[in-house]
Parts: structure tokens; C-alpha cells; sequence
């Protein structure tokens, strides 16, 4: 106590969204209440596949894939005004605190067999990287290396002239353009195996993590286990 209070007064540590003084004993930079809404999921019934709330039985957001690639997928929170917020500071500003927090939160859900398990992010091009924002994930994905994960980076490839952007596009256009944006390199066909995680920052049509999970199992992978921070909401017409 008398520790953390000289910490504040010397240092003014804030939370990093809300700038409370309340902050969190394990995460240092954040209050206990942002923690909580980051972390608490409150809903009756999800689909099994994809997280998705169900108001019916027929799920609104995986029956639109042709097939399902990955087989186990998780998240950490909906994307909404609160965690839409946070992806906000993380695209402008490269937050890279708020990727330690990512990886912090995904530690905590205890997902990830250390030992057997390998951890991938969805690739970016060189000129996105370059930009802020996916490069990011790129980070977590050290983060992750740093201590002790099995990490694989570039199996497969975004490709760098993908000029037409997804927002103006057809909702059907979006599911064919996916395929033309991403592409596995011949010598990684079916080069690898086992269980592999595949990460992304937010799951909103699911079709950026479905066809990186078809393409990881192209290249050998048994399971793939896709993964995004947050989990967009289809809202229902
Ligand atoms: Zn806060
Ligand atoms: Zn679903």
C-alpha cells in the first residue's frame, strides 16, 4: 500500500485509459474498473464456433462461411465503445502498452499449452508494417518469444499490392477479396505441424482469421486455434 502510494506520488501513474489513480496490483497501468469491463463478458448463450451472442439458434455471424477452417476460437471482450476506444489509441499511436496489457490478458486465460503449442499473428506487409497499427501484433508476437512461447512468424504472407480496401466493397466481395489478399509461400506447404494459435486484434466478419486458419492447415498445421482481443457484434436487421 504505502509502496504503491509512493510510486503514484513520485511517478503520477495513471490509468492509461481513464487516467484514475486506482490502479490495478498486477497491471500497472490500468484501474481495477477498466480492467473489469475488459475482462467480464456478461451473455446468456454463445455459439460454440465462433463466440458470437445467439438470440435464435441460428447463429448471425459463422453460417455465413462456406466452411469453418479454424476448430476452437476465443476472445477477451466485445468490441464495443469502451474496447473500441482502446483499439482506437492502439491504430493512431502504436500503444505498445496496450499490446502488454493484450498479452497480459491472454496469459490470464490460460489458452496456450507453453510447451506444445505454436503462436502465429495475422501477417502484414512490409508496407503496413511500416505504418502503425498490425505491426503491433508483431509485437505481441515477441512479447510472446521473449518468454518462452513457441512463436512463427510470416508463415504465410500478406501480399504488398492489394490496393482496393475492404470498406468498399459488397459484403460478398469482402469473403473473395480475403482470398486474394493473403497467399502461403510454396516451401511452406505443408511444412510444419501440430497445434498452432493464430492472433489477431479484432474478429468482426471472421473471415480474416477463417481463411489464415485455412491456410495454416495448408501448411501442415493439425489444429488451429484462432484468437482475437476483441470479438465485433453483427447487429441484426
Ligand atoms: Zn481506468
Ligand atoms: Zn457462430
Amino acid at each position: 500500500m504505502i509502496i504503491s502510494l509512493v510510486k503514484q506520488l513520485l511517478f503520477d501513474t495513471r490509468c492509461f485509459i481513464c487516467a484514475s489513480r486506482n490502479l490495478n496490483e498486477k497491471i500497472d497501468f490500468l484501474c481495477d474498473d477498466c480492467l473489469s469491463y475488459l475482462t467480464e463478458v456478461n451473455y446468456q448463450n454463445a455459439c460454440a464456433v465462433c463466440g458470437h451472442p445467439l438470440l435464435t439458434e441460428k447463429c448471425p455471424s459463422c453460417n455465413k462461411f462456406e466452411t469453418v477452417y479454424f476448430d476452437r476460437y476465443d476472445f477477451i471482450q466485445f468490441y464495443n465503445d469502451f474496447t473500441k476506444n482502446i483499439i482506437y489509441k492502439l491504430k493512431l499511436s502504436g500503444n505498445f502498452m496496450i499490446i502488454k496489457l493484450f498479452y497480459k490478458l491472454i496469459i490470464s486465460k490460460s489458452i496456450i499449452n507453453k510447451n506444445s503449442d505454436y503462436i502465429t499473428v495475422v501477417p502484414d506487409n512490409l508496407f503496413t508494417s511500416l505504418k502503425k497499427g498490425r505491426s503491433g501484433l508483431n509485437y505481441l508476437l515477441f512479447l510472446f518469444k521473449i518468454h518462452g512461447y513457441k512463436t512463427l512468424k510470416n508463415i504465410y504472407r500478406r501480399k504488398l499490392f492489394f490496393i482496393k480496401k475492404q470498406k468498399s466493397k459488397s459484403k460478398s466481395g469482402r469473403f473473395y477479396d480475403i482470398t486474394k489478399q493473403y497467399y502461403l509461400p510454396k516451401k511452406n506447404i505443408n511444412k510444419f505441424s501440430g497445434n498452432i494459435i493464430l492472433i489477431d486484434d479484432v474478429y468482426t466478419s471472421g473471415a480474416t482469421l477463417n481463411y489464415g486458419s485455412h491456410i495454416l492447415k495448408k501448411a501442415g498445421f493439425d489444429k488451429v486455434h484462432a484468437f482475437s482481443v476483441f470479438r465485433a457484434v453483427i447487429r441484426e436487421e
